[in-house]
């Protein structure tokens, strides 16, 4: 009986030691990631210019995404330090709905839940600090506005304001001369000079004079050479148009902004190591992109990612989802796809190719 008695005892081993192994397993990953395994997306799936270069995917409807009620329950504690989310918005309208527009209420509701979380809101001022060496606080989150439309300054800052959070708009100058001529109305100078003059800490910033436009598929007319009459630009007169460009639109904000002028968005989230350099010899410290991620104070300063929550789909406990996982799985994140990351209304501008 020798025999059974050694096999019962080898079987006893693997079966504890099985279950040893699965309980290790649970303990290091945490019962979130038991829920929905740790399934990736590919390298090939995330960079913007993928995303631009194929044809826009069917859109995603919320029960599509993975559930998020589970982070109702997460407490209010410290998820990270020495980082910074910086989301990323774009519209805003309590009638239409669309891939980058969402409602106040949204909005509203996003701020209150990443507060009870324990989220801290800073300035733009703050982050300049953060990047150049100062203690931030923990949890800190800063809110992006792209495109300056108009309903920045009569819903979303009033929603900020009222909470006490002061974040960035990142306008297009030239549309300051234009508002009756684009589908969104966009704001005017005496619009920024009273949201400035009531709240100093929220501040503009540029996001081109005349350059938010695609000119293909992967392009816009800040990242490729202009063909005029068939004839591509040379590559000084491309530097020259858009370094002049970028000199128009931060002189023009210089008159508004009290504030340095060092911040940019990136139309698009397009971007090319030559923009780069043009971006930052206009005197640019700090470049937003469309990327997802964290920012922290080691990325490159001239392509900080940042977290869309301009998006319907984007529910507040979808929002605190994301930059959980950004912080803990960076390039793991389950909970903002690439479509929702970069939905949008990307030919918002090809009006402006004919003009
Ligand atoms: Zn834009």
């Amino acid at each position: 009986m020798v025999w059974l008695k050694t096999l019962l005892l080898t079987l006893g081993a693997f079966i504890v030691g099985g279950a040893a192994v699965f309980l290790a397993l649970y303990l290091d990953n945490g019962p979130l990631e038991q829920v929905f395994g740790t399934q990736t997306r590919t390298e090939a799936e995330s960079p913007v210019a993928e995303h631009h270069a194929s044809s826009p995917p069917a859109p995603l409807s919320e029960s599509e995404l993975p559930p998020v009620e589970q982070f109702n329950h997460i407490p209010k504690t410290k998820l990270y330090d020495d980082h910074v989310a910086v989301l990323m918005y774009h519209d805003m309208s309590s009638t239409e709905k669309g891939g980058d527009i969402i409602t106040p209420d949204l909005f509203a509701a996003q701020l209150d839940f990443l507060r009870s979380k324990g989220m801290n809101f800073i300035t733009l001022e703050q982050f300049r600090s953060f990047m150049e060496g100062a203690a931030v606080p923990e949890n800190a989150v800063l809110v992006t506005f792209d495109d300056g439309y108009e309903n920045f300054y009569t819903t979303a800052y009033p929603i900020m304001k009222e909470r006490g959070i002061s974040g960035v708009s990142f306008v297009i100058t030239g549309d300051f001369s234009k508002k009756a001529m684009v589908y969104t109305p966009h704001m005017t100078r005496q619009e920024i000079q009273s949201m400035l003059a009531a709240d100093p800490n929220t501040e503009v910033q540029p996001h081109t004079n005349h350059l938010h436009y695609k000119t293909s598929e992967t392009t816009d007319a800040l990242t490729a050479p202009l063909v005029k009459d068939g004839v591509k630009e040379s590559p000084g007169e491309y530097i020259t148009r858009i370094s002049g460009d970028l000199a128009t639109c931060i002189d023009q904000l210089k008159t508004l902004n009290k504030r340095p002028v060092d911040s940019f968005a990136y139309p698009y989230g397009l971007y090319t190591p030559e923009v780069e350099q043009v971006v930052k010899d206009a005197g640019i410290k700090y470049a937003f992109t469309t990327t997802l991620g964290l920012a922290s104070r080691n990325d490159n300063p001239l392509a900080i990612p940042r977290i869309n929550g301009g998006s319907p789909l984007v529910s507040p406990q979808r929002l605190f989802a994301s930059i959980y996982w950004e912080n803990k799985q960076p390039g793991h994140n389950l909970y903002l796809p690439d479509e929702v990351q970069h939905s949008g209304r990307e030919d918002i501008r090809s009006v402006d190719v004919h003009r």
